[in-house]
C-alpha cells in the first residue's frame, strides 16, 4: 500500500463512531469498540453490526475494502503462516494430474505452468507462485487462501445432495458464524424485499425452482467448477409473525473440496456481494 493509501487507513476508532456504542453483543464481540477492531484487522466482517449508522460508515466502506485487500493490518502472523504453508502445499500439486478432477484448463509454461478456472463470475490463473484474476481488478488476502485451499484439497465430483452447515461433521462452531455472519446479515437487509434480492443475487449465480418444496427463492452460485452453494430464501410474512430467513445448503461431499473455514469465508463473500451490491 503507498503512502497515501496509508495515510487514510480506517482506523479502529473511525469505526467505533458509526456504531451506536451500546455493546449489545448481537455481533459476537462483547463490545463495540472489539468489533471494530476486529473488523480493520481483518478477523470480522462489517456486516456483522446490523445498527452501524450508513450515512456515516458509507465513505469508509471503500477505504477498508481497500486496505483489507492490500492486507494492511490485518492479522498477519495468521496469514503469513496459512499462505506459507499453502505455498508449500501448491509446489507439491502436479496441475497435470489435478487439472481434469478441479475442472480447471491446463496452462502449459515455465515453472510447472498454471491452472485456469472460474472463481465466482470471474476467472483466475493459479501458478506454483501466485493467483492472478483474468478478469482484472485485485483478488484479497483471504481470497488467495480460498482459491489455494480449492486446488490443494483436489476437487472431487459432487453428490448432488443438498445439506446445511449442520449435516456436516465437525461445524458445530461455524453454525453459530454462519447464521450470525452470513444467513441473518441477509434476512434484515432483504426482509420484505424478495424482488431486491433476486435481483442481487441474479448478477452473478442462477435461479433454481424449488418452489415445489415452499422456499420463495432460491439460487444457485457456483464458487469454483466443483463447488457450488446454494442459497434458500423465505420472505417475511406479516400478517403470520414469520420473520424472513436466509438458509445456505452445500453439497454433502463438499469436505472433500474445501475446509470448514474456507467454507465459510465463501459464504461471507457470497453475503457481502449480495448485501453491497459487488
Ligand atoms: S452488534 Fe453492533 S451495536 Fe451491538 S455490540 Fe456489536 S458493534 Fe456494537
Amino acid at each position: 500500500m503507498d503512502r497515501d493509501t496509508s495515510k487514510s487507513r480506517v482506523a479502529p476508532l473511525e469505526l467505533y463512531k458509526c456504531t451506536p456504542r451500546t455493546n449489545c453483543g448481537e455481533c459476537g464481540s462483547a463490545t463495540c469498540l472489539a468489533f471494530a477492531t476486529l473488523v480493520v484487522t481483518g478477523r470480522e466482517k462489517i456486516g456483522a453490526c446490523a445498527h452501524l449508522d450508513e450515512e456515516k460508515v458509507k465513505p469508509l466502506r471503500s477505504r477498508l475494502e481497500q486496505q483489507l485487500s492490500a492486507g494492511v493490518g490485518v492479522s498477519r502472523e495468521g496469514f503469513e503462516k496459512t499462505m506459507e504453508f499453502l505455498s508449500g502445499e501448491i509446489l507439491k500439486c502436479d496441475f497435470r494430474v489435478r487439472a481434469e478432477s478441479l475442472g480447471a484448463k491446463l496452462e502449459e509454461g515455465a515453472g510447472g505452468g498454471g491452472l485456469v478456472f472460474p472463481y465466482f463470475n470471474q476467472a483466475v490463473l493459479v501458478t506454483k507462485s501466485d493467483i492472478e484474476n483474468l478478469s482484472g481488478g485485485p483478488l484479497s488476502a483471504w481470497e488467495k487462501i480460498l482459491i489455494f485451499n480449492y486446488v490443494i484439497g483436489g476437487g472431487t465430483e459432487p453428490s448432488g445432495a443438498w445439506v446445511g452447515m449442520e449435516s456436516l461433521p465437525n461445524s458445530v462452531s461455524k453454525i453459530k458464524s454462519l447464521r450470525a455472519h452470513c444467513e441473518e446479515v441477509l434476512g434484515r437487509h432483504f426482509s420484505g424485499r424478495i424482488e431486491a434480492f433476486a435481483k442481487a443475487v441474479l448478477a452473478w449465480g442462477r435461479e433454481v425452482d424449488l418452489k415445489g418444496e415452499g422456499v420463495d427463492f432460491a439460487v444457485e452460485f457456483a464458487i469454483f467448477p466443483k463447488l457450488a452453494i446454494r442459497l434458500l430464501f423465505w420472505d417475511e410474512v406479516k400478517d403470520e409473525g414469520y420473520a424472513c430467513r436466509v438458509k445456505f445448503l452445500f453439497d454433502s461431499r463438499v469436505l472433500q473440496v474445501l475446509d470448514l473455514e474456507s467454507l465459510l469465508f465463501a459464504c461471507e463473500q457470497i453475503t457481502d456481494r449480495a448485501a453491497c451490491g459487488r
